[in-house]
């Protein structure tokens, strides 16, 4: 009995191509491999009897070996996440300097930014996470921080105490400290915009869109949309340095092309959108997709054009298109809780923001130094059922946790709209892979790349 593999069959106007899920790993094939994959016989003999029908001596054991070294068939790898906890250092600490903020977004999953229980980040607090990192990043030279709140420019002077603290310790330790912030851009000034540039931040300010979708969603206490403010404190930002955009998908604003090409016209260099999964129902799911066809479109069209540095500003796909080109495994949805943790003001860890203050899911406190891996991988280490057969599986893997956990109460099982989303951006990726000649890849993923800037 032959068992095939997940596949999904491509095609240009000159080749047939295969992308084997299980991999992530795309291959040329002609058109017997393709007659087989398209019928799927299921013995040897059916595959003989199918190649036979063309006037063309086969070697039926020859074809079998090819199909398995691609993986295509018999091998199912296994089904379990093996993944060597003791060997991975944590390299990318996301630092919440408050949970406080001045806005009050109506999907803040962190209830205003203060997961139910304000305050600020201490310098104490900031330098034990620090010295956490340091130690648990071992052997990793380069490590990355991101300041988060709330608003974590609320907390400025812990920011800059902190990227002091590092500073001296990247000398000591021989390390690399990278920098990066997602603010909400609406309490910059010179003395911030001069400090995130000398230190080479990589700033993400949040904003949904157009004006109306994103004053529809963020606004302040007296419920004045913040979207002026918003992009004021963008430009002046943008003025000095690469700025991504980071927006959320809500019923307001699911026109996704309408509202990534406005961001990426007032400055941002790149947009990475979210759905806000507490907020959207069923069809909101397929309006987005349907709105998604259309950015593919203008995402092939620039293709077309030669405009790189605009197809890397649509990172919903581009971001995609990246993993296929690399063409690796991934193990789990993100690094959440095995390479990246995220330390609260009081100086609890948890795997990523999105989880402060859940006590279930609390891996440790930085004070006392007590970290356990366990309290995710015991609930991930099981490939989840639905995942196994799906196109997506190595690209995805499971989906993100705190999506899962909200939608399906369990953060290994999950959610059908997310799915249905992650599908249908990487079935386009692939067909827009197969497209892509050596200088687009080139410009796209090599030294030549334009990313970020
Ligand atoms: S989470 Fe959904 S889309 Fe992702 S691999 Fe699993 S089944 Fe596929
Ligand atoms: S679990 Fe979800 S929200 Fe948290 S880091 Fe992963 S993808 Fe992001």
């Amino acid at each position: 009995m032959i068992i095939y593999n997940t596949y999904m069959l491509l095609e240009n106007e000159k080749e047939n191509y295969v992308y084997i899920a299980e991999t992530n790993k795309i291959f040329k094939i002609n058109f017997l491999i393709k007659d087989v994959l398209l019928n799927k016989p299921a013995t040897e003999e059916e595959m003989w009897k199918r190649v036979n029908r063309y006037d063309i001596k086969v070697d039926i054991q020859e074809m079998i070996d090819k199909l398995e070294e691609m993986k295509l068939i018999y091998e199912r790898g296994d089904r379990i996440r093996k993944i060597e906890i003791e060997k991975l250092d944590i390299c990318d600490m996301t630092l919440l300097v408050t949970q406080k903020c001045n806005l009050r977004c109506e999907y803040c999953f962190g209830d205003g930014g203060e997961y139910k229980n304000i305050g600020i980040m201490s310098f104490e607090v900031a330098k034990r996470a620090i010295d956490f990192l340091y130690e648990h990043s071992r052997n990793t030279k380069d490590i990355v921080i991101l300041f988060f709140g709330g608003e974590p420019l609320i907390n400025f002077e812990v920011i800059k105490r902190s990227v002091g603290y590092c500073k001296e310790k990247d000398i000591l330790y021989n390390k690399k400290t990278h920098y990066s912030i997602t603010t909400n851009g609406t309490i910059t000034d010179d003395e911030i915009v001069q400090f995130l540039r000398e230190n080479n931040f990589l700033v993400q300010v949040s904003i949904d869109g157009i004006e109306s979708v994103t004053n529809a969603n963020r606004f302040d206490i007296h419920r004045r949309g913040a979207y002026s403010r918003i992009l004021e404190g963008a430009k002046a930002l943008q003025d000095k340095m690469v700025v991504g955009a980071r927006g959320t998908i809500t019923p307001a604003g699911l026109n996704v092309s309408e509202n990534v090409t406005h961001l990426l016209e007032e400055g941002f260099a790149y947009v990475h959108l979210a759905p806000a999964n507490n907020m959207l129902k069923e069809n909101d799911f397929e309006k987005i997709i349907e709105n998604y066809f259309l950015y593919c479109e203008e995402f092939e069209k620039l293709l077309l054009e030669h405009k790189y540095k605009e197809c890397i500003a649509r990172h919903n796909l581009y971001s995609i298109l990246r993993e296929i080109h690399e063409g690796k495994k991934r193990n789990v949805y993100c690094a959440a809780g095995f390479k990246a943790i995220s330390i609260d003001i009081d100086g609890y860890i948890y795997p990523c923001h999105r989880f402060v203050g859940d006590k279930e899911f609390c891996m440790g406190d930085v004070s006392t130094n007590v970290f356990e891996h366990d309290v995710i991988y015991n609930q991930l280490y099981k490939i989840p059922e639905k995942c196994k057969y799906c196109i997506c599986q190595s690209i995805c893997s499971g989906g993100c946790m705190h999506d899962n956990l909200l939608l399906m109460k369990n953060i290994n099982i999950p959610a059908e709209c997310n799915c249905k989303l992650q599908k249908f951006l990487t079935e386009q990726a692939l067909k827009i892979y197969i497209s892509l000649t050596d200088i687009d890849k080139k410009y796209l993923f090599g030294e030549e790349s334009c990313y970020g800037g």
